[in-house]
């Protein structure tokens, strides 16, 4: 933003902040963010509490807040600063006095986390500001004078609701928190659900919006879901979901887990109830069926690594649009779309919202599944097909393809969620699924064998590589080699999931068919790791997951110190990557992150160890201290703990910890299942695409803003960071990050 941007008129001295409606977890990282954010422009925040009641009531409800305020607050669910429903707010008295408690502050400027209720009540008030301070001049409450130098109240919403229905944002802050609470849910049901031979009736969230049903039936496998936006288009779905169920056992399922939108119904408008699935099993089947119903579990708990990093985004935006006076004329809505923070008017975004409630009760379902977008509607397709107990029979006369699946470089989370998905899609479209045990090595050694439809059956939730895989580049012996299996093999095509090792032994291959012209078939690379580091890509498949590692360790860690005086020093991986770092020093709050893009220099050290201590000598009693692991190389971890325990004298104790392979490890988290399943039905259907045009190509799969998108294997090294660094040379998620943890770790203030 350039000064250009601001408008001295209408840039707030004081700002609110408060949350309001259901609770959702993250809504204390955005609060965290405004405020920080705000006193590094030097706006005075006020944290308002218990929502519109505390905005009602004044007094102490309505308070000054400093940095230290919203410290240690980002791991806890829930809002800290409280929230309610407020009566007397929809009054015009009530928000008489709101406006009264606001003005006398100063208060000009207000970010509202909550759902599309507290939205349209804080535009109201934003409307109605004008006519509400003349009405307090007329009644003698407020000076005239007082109420000029106050003419608008600048509104800027973020929606934190867990139900991810709102307009303006792919994602609302708390929704992948409840993911990952029901995720772990479906998990445990599956595991004791198929000890039992049973079968689950799950009934999640969403009153009129089937996201969070629908993601975590595909995060987990589930046999069927119910969601309000689409109900069964036939009238004799339940039978249909016996045959389903009934099919499923015959091909060796041992459990059935469907999952139930609150909101879900039938054609006719009738719910259709978690009790009403169960009546269909157990009296169609005999099925031994239970029903659990998820309920406010699914708001608990402490946030998720992407929405302590999405609230954050969202709450340091928010203060820049109002500071910039950018909400002066029309209140925003802060969100983000195609990964990237979006402003959008308010109000629009809300009666959007309103309407997809609206078609849901008139029955127009086809409408309301439109407006949810495209990666809605592909979601529930993806799940349709994932979900058959069988494959579709091979298409009419032609020629089956032969495509094997290889892993390459090491683990990475989603590794089998991904293999789960191209083998069901490719055997969906009527084509060979190929399995290449070990990677690599796997293919030099003619390692192949045909998988079938349940032979990955469960894999979607599980961490690991079933297939095996391995850091190896094939070099000239090894090449002749591979040629060999893929012609043995009959091997149409090569499909790659793995790290950057993994690229480079598919560039190996690809470069390799000049003197072997076997190994001219395409490769369709798939990005899984956890470090971030591959070009083409925004994102990596792994990296989220190793992220809410790196988050729930670091928060073990830090209470671990509650009765000293303590600074860490946490090593993360990356490699040359700085993601992990910087994204997990954003989730976890720390104090400072080195990175390799930005390396360790003594002078910054210089500058660090004097920041610490003065914080320490003004009170602070806890810090956290983020490397990533390619940082620097003279400059390593057990050189930082030394030199800051040093210069620390009895300030504070330093100790390390140094992560390790906790965050290869462990069950893809949700959105890890969801995009890998994604990207694999993508990258065959590229495949397929490929290998029936004229010149087979291969290509690197990846998500550019927000888009799935194939960029030739041929342009990986052009890709890369022109210095020679293991990473691509443009990285978006620095551009957007760096920014927010220097504000919220106070280094752009100077601040103690
Ligand atoms: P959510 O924000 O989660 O949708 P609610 O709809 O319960 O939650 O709204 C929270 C609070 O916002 C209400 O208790 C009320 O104080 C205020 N509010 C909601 N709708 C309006 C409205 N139309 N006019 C004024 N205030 C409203």
């Amino acid at each position: 933003m350039t000064d250009a941007d601001h408008n001295p008129s209408t840039r707030p001295d004081c700002l609110g902040v408060l949350t309001s409606g259901g609770d959702a977890a993250g809504m204390n990282a955005a609060v965290r963010a405004v405020v920080r954010t705000a006193l590094s422009l030097d706006i005075q925040p006020y944290l308002i509490h218990e929502g519109y009641v505390g905005m009602v009531n004044g007094g102490e409800a309505i308070v000054k807040a400093g940095s230290a305020d919203v410290g240690g607050i980002l791991h806890q669910g829930g809002t800290s600063i409280g929230t309610a429903r407020s009566e007397e707010f929809r009054t015009r008295d009530g928000r008489r006095t709101a406006a009264y408690n606001l003005v006398t502050r100063d208060i000009t400027a207000l970010v509202v986390i909550g759902g599309d209720g507290s939205l349209t009540g804080a535009n109201l008030l934003s409307s109605e500001w004008p006519q509400l301070l003349a009405e307090l001049v007329e009644a003698g409450q407020l000076e005239q004078e007082e109420a000029d130098r106050h003419p608008v109240l600048q509104l800027v919403g973020i929606v934190g609701s867990i139900d991810n229905d709102m307009f303006g944002t792919d994602m609302t802050v708390g929704t992948d928190s409840a993911l990952h609470r029901i995720t772990e849910a479906l998990d445990a049901l599956h595991s004791t659900a198929s000890s039992h031979q049973r079968s689950f009736v799950i009934e999640v969230m969403g009153r009129n919006c089937g996201y969070l049903a629908l993601m975590s039936a595909l995060a987990t496998g589930a046999q069927w879901v119910f969601i309000p936006e689409r109900p069964p288009q036939t009238a004799s779905w339940e039978e249909t979901l016996r045959r389903t169920v009934s099919k499923g056992r015959e091909h060796g399922r041992r459990q059935n887990i469907v999952v139930v939108a609150e909101g879900a119904r039938d054609r006719y408008g009738v719910s259709i109830t978690s009790e009403r699935v169960r009546d269909i099993l157990a009296e169609g089947l005999g099925e031994d069926t239970r029903v659990t119903i998820l309920g406010h579990v699914q708001r608990g708990g402490s946030p998720s690594a992407f929405d302590r990093v999405l609230a954050s985004r969202c709450g340091y935006h928010a203060v820049h649009e109002l500071a910039a006076g950018r909400a002066a004329e029309e209140a925003q809505l802060v969100g983000i779309r195609e990964n990237r923070i979006v402003t959008s008017p308010l109000m629009d975004a809300v009666e959007r919202t309103r309407s997809v409630a609206g078609l849901l009760k008139e029955k127009r379902y086809d409408e309301a599944m439109q407006l949810r977008g495209s990666g809605f509607v592909e979601a529930y397709e993806t799940m349709r097909t994932l979900v058959r107990g069988r494959p579709r029979t091979p298409r009419d006369g032609a020629e089956p393809r032969r495509i094997a699946i290889v892993h390459g470089g090491g683990l990475a989370p989603g590794m089998n969620t991904g293999v789960r998905a191209s083998v069901r899609y490719i055997l969906d479209q009527g084509h060979i699924p190929l399995a290449v045990k070990g990677g690599f090595p796997g293919l030099r050694d003619g390692e192949v064998e045909e998988l079938n439809w349940m032979s990955v059956h469960g894999w979607v939730s599980h961490g690991g590589a079933e297939l095996g895989t391995k850091r190896f580049t094939p070099g000239p012996d090894d090449l002749p080699r591979i040629a060999q299996t893929i012609t043995e093999q009959r091997i149409d095509g090569l499909l790659m999931l793995g790290t950057f090792d993994g690229y480079v032994a598919a560039e190996a291959l690809h470069q390799g068919r000049e003197h072997h012209p076997e190994l001219d078939i395409p490769i369709v690379c798939l990005p899984m790791t956890i470090s971030n580091d591959i070009p083409a890509t925004e994102f990596t498949i792994g990296a989220d997951t190793a992220l809410n590692a790196i988050t729930e360790d670091v928060d073990k860690i830090k209470q671990s110190a509650v009765a000293s005086t303590r600074v860490f020093v946490v090593e993360v991986m990356g490699k040359e990557s700085g993601y992990l770092a910087l994204a997990g020093g954003l989730a976890t709050g720390a104090e400072f992150v080195y990175t390799p893009e930005e390396g360790i220099t003594l002078d910054r050290l210089k500058d660090d160890v004097e920041r610490l201590t003065e914080r320490f000598r003004g009170g602070q009693r806890l810090g956290v201290i983020i490397r990533g692991e390619g940082a620097d190389d003279v400059y390593t971890t057990p050189f930082l703990w030394a030199l800051f325990e040093k210069e620390g004298g009895g300030l504070f104790d330093v100790r390390q910890s140094i992560l390790g392979h906790v965050q290869q490890g462990g069950d893809p988290s949700p959105f890890d299942r969801i995009q890998a399943t994604r990207f694999a039905v993508r990258c065959v259907d590229h495949m397929l695409a490929t290998l029936d045009s004229d010149a087979p190509e291969s290509a690197m799969c990846g998500l550019l803003q927000g888009r799935i998108t194939f960029t030739p294997l041929a342009r990986f090294r052009e890709l890369l960071d022109p210095g020679g660094a293991r990473r691509p040379a443009e990285q978006a998620w620095y551009d957007h990050l760096r920014p927010i943890a220097t504000t919220m770790s106070g280094l752009d203030r100077g601040q103690l």
